[in-house]
């Protein structure tokens, strides 16, 4: 397995003058956070678009589409602060363990990355440093911050998919990913039923340990209560799909806002502890790594 150290990386990443790796969008509310992995298909300069054409990069393979804008209005609709990785997932893919060769993936969706070639092991230290690790330091201090004095936000992490995968349709409308711990997804995932939307329970992801990064690193090792959802691609789109999505699932946590046990810390026990000690230590960003 590799390993990585802030000093790995030999030459900085990004130009002067190009866009830092996060975006913060400042909320007023301590009772949430939410992130987004996969908001943007932007490439850095001097990676020259890995090779690939401006039209693949904006595909779903280059970034959710719509995410950031769903994010965007969410956190409006509940007062929360944002934050964004403003470079593509297929730079460094800022929800999977950079130890894993698919976070710098050669092929994506059957389409071949030139840029990411046998990446060498300097190129992996340059762009975990300039992007995953400024990212996840941001989402920490944030949380760090917001528990300082005894809060407990939920950990909102948004995402998109595409409609279909190898030829099969995806039916869900907005899918919940999540692992033991139901207490946030299981009263949405029934009100969202209720009100008519195709949701996905665990569809079309589950919440996978030791693989998905962001939302286990941050949120399950720390005991907070947390959502990480998918909207279908086709549905958000264009800004008024994406706001309308938004606010679907905007009414419904706010319906929810209050309820005890999205207010109390609750550490994973058993086989998800198991899993999440198994996990790079290298890459851990809470309290006491920040
Ligand atoms: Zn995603």
């Amino acid at each position: 397995m590799m390993t990585f150290s802030e000093g790995d990386a030999p030459g900085g990443l990004l130009e002067p003058g190009e866009p830092p790796a996060v975006e913060r969008v400042p909320g007023t509310s301590g009772q949430w956070l939410i992130v987004c992995d996969h908001a943007s298909p932007c490439v850095p300069v001097r990676l020259s678009h890995l090779g690939l054409s401006e039209s693949e990069l904006s595909t779903h393979i280059g970034h959710d589409i719509g995410a950031a804008a769903v994010a965007r209005r969410l956190a409006k609709r509940l007062s929360a602060t944002l934050i964004l990785s403003r470079y593509s997932r297929l730079v460094i893919d800022c929800n999977r363990y950079p130890s894993d060769p698919k976070a710098i993936p050669e092929v994506s969706d059957g389409i071949r990355v030139p840029g990411n070639c046998r990446p060498s092991n300097e190129e992996y230290g340059r762009r975990v440093d300039a992007l995953f690790r400024p990212y996840h330091r941001a989402i920490a201090s944030e949380l760090d911050e917001l528990m300082r004095t005894g809060g407990i936000p939920v950990f909102i992490s948004v995402h998109s998919c595409t409609p279909s995968l190898d030829g099969q349709w995806r039916p869900w409308e907005i899918g919940f990913s999540w692992s033991a711990d139901q207490r946030t997804c299981a009263p949405l995932i029934s009100d969202l039923a209720k009100a008519g939307i195709v949701v996905g329970d665990n569809e079309p992801y589950s919440l996978d340990l030791g693989v998905d990064f962001t939302t286990p690193e941050h949120a399950l090792r720390r005991g907070l209560p947390h959502i990480q959802v998918e909207f279908r691609q086709d549905l958000v789109r264009s800004q008024i799909g994406a706001e309308q999505w938004a606010d679907v699932l905007a009414d419904k946590i706010l319906g929810r806002a209050g309820t005890p046990e999205w207010q109390t810390v609750q550490h994973p026990t058993g086989w998800q502890r198991e899993v999440l000690e198994r996990a790079p230590a290298e890459f851990r960003l809470d309290a006491s790594h920040a």
